[in-house]
């Protein structure tokens, strides 16, 4: 195994499958499946997940609402996420924990990075609901910092394209994949990895990021082994 405490990310776009808006069951029951690969193999998985498919506080304001109050939408739509996948995984026969960013603790525990580590070293998988608890910020931003808080080995992003590419691979046939990149080469091709904030932070504290398609099966497992798929940020 290469990876031994992944952080893995997940966009709330990617839990609708097919679907405009919500949460697809059966992608879910997908996921589920394909992180009980890694943690059947001793890999410990912490997981944060977004909230697009549900709210975006931006969208909010684009249509007058104040923008706190819609990041903070935002963010709660990431817990029901985290509830939903924490379902789906517990099905699998996976022993997890919800902890948020935001104190509710009638369906999770508050964000202490000492229990999440205690969780991750008995081989619970750990969800991170409800981003940084801050609005102006993302999920990205959330999963960057707690993997560095809970000092992962990596993040992996998973996307439903299978890397990154120099333009639009759903908009321009004939865009170029990239295998790797140092982070300098991502700021200087003006690349869209993460938002600003997230990638400065990986930067800064050297947190090598994966990006690869989540949706093809048996990806998330070669990644763990070490196997070379998706784009490679690293120093
Ligand atoms: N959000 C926030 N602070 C955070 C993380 C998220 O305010 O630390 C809000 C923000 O409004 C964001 C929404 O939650 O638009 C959903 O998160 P994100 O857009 O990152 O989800 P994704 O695009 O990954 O589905």
């Amino acid at each position: 195994m290469k990876y031994k405490r992944i952080l893995l990310k997940l966009s709330g776009e990617a839990l609708m499958g097919e679907r405009q808006y919500g949460i697809d069951n059966d992608r879910l029951k997908e996921y589920a499946v394909e992180i009980k690969k890694v943690v059947d193999k001793g890999c410990e998985v912490a997981i944060v997940i977004g909230g697009g498919n549900i709210f975006r506080g931006l969208a909010g304001a684009a249509k007058g609402m104040d923008r706190v109050q819609g990041d903070y939408m935002g963010m709660l739509a990431t817990v029901i996420n985290g509830m939903a996948l924490q379902g789906a995984l517990e099905d699998a026969g996976i022993i997890t924990r919800l902890q948020s960013a935001i104190e509710m603790d009638k369906v999770a525990e508050p964000f202490i990075k000492r229990k999440a580590v205690r969780h991750l070293e008995k081989g619970r998988v750990v969800i991170f609901g409800a981003g940084t608890g801050n609005p102006y910020f993302t999920t990205d931003t959330a999963a960057t910092l707690r993997a560095i808080e809970i000092d992962a080995d990596v993040i992996l992003k998973g996307t439903r394209v299978d890397g990154i590419y120099d333009s639009d691979p759903e908009k321009n046939a004939d865009a170029v994949k990239f295998n790797s990149l140092s982070f300098d080469e991502v700021f200087e091709k003006n690349l869209k990895v993460m938002d600003m904030t997230a990638f400065t932070l990986s930067h800064e504290n050297k947190l090598p990021i994966i990006v690869f398609d989540m949706n093809k099966e048996g990806n998330l497992e070669k990644l763990v082994d070490g196997e070379i798929i998706g784009t490679l940020v690293n120093v």
